[in-house]
């Protein structure tokens, strides 16, 4: 089943309901959400009776809450510890981010592995290791997915390589897994229009039973760019047709896809991207209008 959905807001008053209802006018039957704005760390608590509310109305809506997939806030960095107060407000923080998690019920939670800044790819992986250990003590049953990144500045999580050695490092392997980024994977050198042969170099480093998200990107820049600009479905380098190959590709079936793709000025076109994913047929017309 296509299980497919985008970026939502979740603001303090209305939470997952809003969430929800929002993701419903896209016409999506998942969604992913930051539990603040993803650049800062200022969180309300969660409000258990909306969320109550939320969960019935996906009932009725035939949403699966195990779908539904929370982003962690980028400055959040787990690889860089040589800022102590931070490498710890990192971890601490991470902990916090579960626990909230848990209050939800949802099942996965996004991370960037982190950037190293300067103290080596090695070093970094190994603190992202550790931290991942010391936050999975308090973790009952989250499953936190590394991300894939595009390269950018010192960032790790680059190569399906340097995924497999966290996954190694980390202890409990059931609260481990990825999340693939077509965009990041694009600008961090895997050629997407040769699908199946990355998930068949994917499943021989690491296993293809580690992905349970797939962010949905195109991208403005060529492959192997390191530069991570989000470009719409169909309007940057990685093309409609090869996208609607990623999503179809029935490897990948039952994982949920979501949408990071830009807003046309001050309009988020995730209704329209995603009809042109249900349709698989391009609209050209998406920008027109906003
Ligand atoms: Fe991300
Ligand atoms: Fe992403
Ligand atoms: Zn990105």
């Amino acid at each position: 089943m296509l299980i497919i959905g985008s970026h939502v807001s979740f603001n303090s008053n209305d939470q997952l309901l809003g969430s929800l209802n929002q993701a419903l006018s896209y016409g999506a039957n998942t969604f992913m959400f930051y539990t603040g704005a993803p650049q800062n760390t200022n969180r309300s608590k969660i409000n258990s009776s909306v969320t109550e509310k939320a969960i019935e109305k996906m009932k009725e809506n035939n949403i699966d809450l195990e779908n539904i997939i929370v982003h962690a806030p980028y400055i959040i960095n787990l690889a860089n510890n040589k800022e102590e107060s931070k490498y710890n407000f990192s971890i601490r923080f991470l902990k916090e981010e579960i626990k909230r998690c848990e209050e939800i019920g949802v099942k996965y939670l996004v991370l960037h592995p982190g950037s190293h800044v300067g103290v080596g790819i090695e070093e970094g992986l190994q603190n992202i290791i550790f931290a991942l250990n010391e936050v999975n003590k308090s973790n009952n049953n989250i499953i936190i997915l590394l991300e894939t990144m595009a390269g950018k500045g010192t960032e790790l999580g680059i190569t399906f390589e340097q995924l497999k050695t966290i996954i190694d490092g980390v202890n409990d392997k059931d609260k481990i897994g990825v999340c693939l980024d077509t965009c990041h994977l694009n600008d961090a050198g895997y050629d997407i229009s040769k699908f199946d042969d990355l998930l068949d170099q994917f499943d021989k480093v690491i296993g293809l039973n580690y992905v349970h998200c797939i962010h949905i990107n195109d991208s403005k820049n060529p492959i192997g760019a390191h530069k991570d600009r989000h470009e719409n479905i169909g309007y940057g380098t990685l093309g409609f047709n090869n996208i609607i190959d990623v999503i179809y590709n029935k490897r990948l079936d039952d994982i949920p896809k979501i949408l990071e793709t830009p807003w046309i000025g001050d309009y988020a076109p995730y209704k329209e991207e995603i009809e042109m994913i249900r349709n698989k047929k391009f609209n050209p017309n998406l920008k027109e209008g906003h």
